[in-house]
């Protein structure tokens, strides 16, 4: 007879199901062991508060060390309140940057409006405000600069009348710089009088970028790749008057259109996103007194 097919040993036979329950029965002891291994665990040792602090501390370190890194860019905004400067405002704060604009104190008054634009500037918090002369040398500037002491009751009229909260100066006109160590004036008949306004207490701020606009039809340059790559390569090439830091300067009057403002707005994304870069306000600048 032929044997059965239950007695011929053959593996591909189903398992019958007393074999399923004893195979069951095995798997669920060693599930049952494993989890009674996991509770005899020994408890996790609960870090006390100074171990805490310290992690806290070495977390804020780092922290401070990223930003010491970071390349440092002043956003400064020269000759409001004019008919660019709501836009530019809006911006920075639509953009939540900081920012530095240079007064020019005749402006506050020339017209209802910009007397309206004067008092909006003074309760935004987030920015800074900086005196950029009384008269803007009334752009005669040679005549301006000759004679020491009239920039320095220019400057101190200003002061006097729009109560900034900080000395720090921009001549108009000229790319000069009195702070700490730097000494710079690009045209050699203005040096005595930036000197002057130094030792009168001002710290004066020149710019190491400008970006340029057409004085005729105030359409600021179009070309930002190449302005974001020169603001790039200075700072790599330390070029600038502070290593590590860059002093950008744009002018009001620039932003007028709305197309020039979404050219702004992109440029201050493109600054403020990037993280090799960090903004700042010009009171923060090295060596300011
Ligand atoms: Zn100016």
């Amino acid at each position: 007879m032929n044997p059965s097919p239950a007695a011929d040993g053959d593996p591909a036979k189903p398992l019958s199901f007393s074999s399923y329950s004893f195979l069951t029965a095995v798997f669920l002891l060693t599930l049952a062991s494993c989890t009674e291994r996991t509770d005899r665990k020994e408890p996790v040792p609960v870090p006390d508060s100074a171990a805490i602090k310290g992690q806290e501390k070495k977390a804020k370190d780092s922290v401070a060390a990223l930003s010491r890194k970071k390349k440092k860019i002043y956003l400064t905004f020269d000759d409001g309140p004019n008919k660019g400067t709501r836009n530019v405002l809006g911006v920075i704060e639509e953009e939540k940057v900081p920012a530095s604009f240079f007064i020019v104190g005749i402006h506050t008054t020339d017209t209802r409006q910009q007397e309206e634009t004067w008092k909006m500037l003074q309760t935004d918090s987030t920015i800074e405000l900086c005196n950029h002369s009384y008269s803007h040398a009334h752009n005669h500037y040679t005549s301006y600069y000759e004679k020491p002491g009239t920039i320095v009751t220019d400057f101190n009229y200003s002061n006097g009348k729009l109560g900034f909260r900080n000395k720090i100066a921009r001549t108009p006109g000229r790319n000069a710089w009195r702070i700490g160590a730097i000494d710079h004036t690009d045209i050699y008949d203005s040096k005595a009088a930036v000197d002057s306004l130094y030792a009168a207490g001002y710290d004066v701020m020149g710019w190491d970028i400008e970006w340029t606009f057409d004085h005729k039809t105030l359409a600021p340059d179009a070309d930002t790749a190449l302005l974001l790559r020169r603001v790039y390569n200075l700072l790599e090439a330390k070029k600038t008057r502070t290593a590590d830091h860059l002093v950008f300067l744009a002018h009001d009057q620039a932003f007028q259109k709305p197309e020039y403002v979404e050219e702004l707005r992109y440029v201050v994304q493109q600054l403020k996103n990037n993280p090799e870069y960090e903004l700042m306000l010009a009171t923060q600048y090295p060596g300011i007194r």
